[in-house]
């Protein structure tokens, strides 16, 4: 019971990583606001963990009034708000020169990249106002630290999301905030698996163990981060990857 007391919001609450991060919030005591685009998703979440330990938002984090809002439910619902994970996003595209930055660029910008902003400015005057220490967990990439097929736009809102956290820590920190990004490899969810069983055996194939990562597994990082174990970890990166930003060479 490692984070008992504490209110934390899950944005991307109803997808692979954020549904297990949920479960693994409330076991360990939290009370949790699942907040998603697909509310009947983030409702069904609830509906597993218990009403008394969470609730269902909906949320689209690329409008910062509605990240706001989500804030000001948050803390109306459970009095405070102590952790935010800014998980939410999409991930796809295309060659660089088939490009149109309308459909290919922007929309990515968007949700993978300003929302993690206006996750962590909503988030870090709710934990200034209420004079309390706070942190805000935001999922970058491997691709935010490497270049790969078809992901100019990913990659550049998933180095974004690096950099929020290196700034965030630096400039919240005298206010008892701590702000962490993680890189997660190959996780075995809705998103891998829309992409077909052949992409997902090469994913696994190039993580050190041979296999995807399970999302319990990001989920059990992300708890431990969230915890005050973890105190001294601020303003950086933990990869999450299963080796991959170590090992990729050996797979060239
Ligand atoms: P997922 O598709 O299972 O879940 C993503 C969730 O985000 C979905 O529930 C979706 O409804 C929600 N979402 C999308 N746009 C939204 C918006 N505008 N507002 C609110 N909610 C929105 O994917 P996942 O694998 O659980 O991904 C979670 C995070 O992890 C993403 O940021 C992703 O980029 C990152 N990530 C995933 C992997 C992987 O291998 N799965 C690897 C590295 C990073």
């Amino acid at each position: 019971m490692r984070l008992n007391g504490k209110v934390v919001i899950v944005t991307g609450g109803a997808g692979g990583i954020g549904r297990a991060t949920v479960r693994k919030l409330v076991a360990e005591g939290a009370r949790v606001v699942v907040a998603d685009l697909a509310l009947d998703q983030a409702q069904a979440v609830v509906d597993e963990v218990g009403a008394d330990a969470a609730i269902a938002e909906r949320v689209d984090v690329s409008v910062f009034a509605e990240v706001e809002a989500l804030v000001a439910r948050a803390v109306e619902a459970f009095g405070r708000l102590d952790v935010m994970f800014n998980n939410a996003g999409i991930a796809g595209g295309r060659p660089l020169l088939e490009h149109d930055p309308e459909r290919d660029y922007f929309p990515m910008i968007r949700i993978d990249q300003d929302s993690v902003y206006f996750g962590i400015l909503a988030a870090a005057r709710q934990f200034v106002a209420q004079g309390s220490p706070g942190v805000i967990i935001s999922t970058s990439s491997i691709y935010g630290e490497s270049a790969a097929e078809n992901a100019f736009a990913y990659g550049a809102a998933k180095a974004a999301v690096i950099s929020f956290t290196r700034s965030a820590a630096y400039e919240l920190g005298p206010h008892g905030i701590r702000a962490v990004a993680i890189t997660p490899g190959r996780v075995n969810t809705p998103m891998i698996q829309r992409l077909g069983p052949e992409l997902g055996s090469l994913f696994a194939e190039q993580q050190a163990s041979g296999r995807l990562t399970e999302p319990e597994e990001i989920a059990d990082t992300v708890a431990f981060l969230a915890s005050d174990e973890a105190s001294a970890i601020n303003g950086t990166v933990v990869h999450v990857d299963d080796g991959y930003s170590v090992f990729k060479q050996r797979f060239a």
